[in-house]
């Protein structure tokens, strides 16, 4: 996972490798940017580059905290802790499938 890469712009917070970070989650950007402006508890954006523009001024540890949160409720199988899953909607419920161990969990 790469670490977060973080600036400052006037009152705003850049994540500037977002992108990266939801390749290699494997995770929809949109997804990922809606936790993480609940998490930090502020309003983002995902500019024309595919960075998350948050309002704030927000350390690289607060985003990356906020990263791994979304990892352990949206990537790793609650069963076996491998990141092979694939999140699936039913029904307006979301839920994680474990291509590895077959487990399927709510998020
Ligand atoms: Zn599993």
């Amino acid at each position: 996972m790469p670490d977060p890469e973080v600036r400052k712009e006037g009152n705003v917070t850049v994540f500037e490798n977002f992108r990266d970070v939801c390749q290699e989650l494997s995770r929809e950007a949109d997804h990922v940017m809606k936790f993480l402006q609940d998490e930090v508890g502020t309003s983002a954006r995902i500019d024309e580059s595919g960075r998350v523009r948050l309002t704030g001024d927000f350390g690289a540890k607060r985003i990356s905290d906020a990263i791994e949160a979304y990892t352990e409720q949206y990537v790793l199988c609650s069963e076996c802790d491998l990141p092979d899953t694939n999140i699936e909607r039913e029904q307006g419920a979301e839920r994680l499938q474990c291509t590895a161990c077959g487990a399927r969990s709510p998020t």
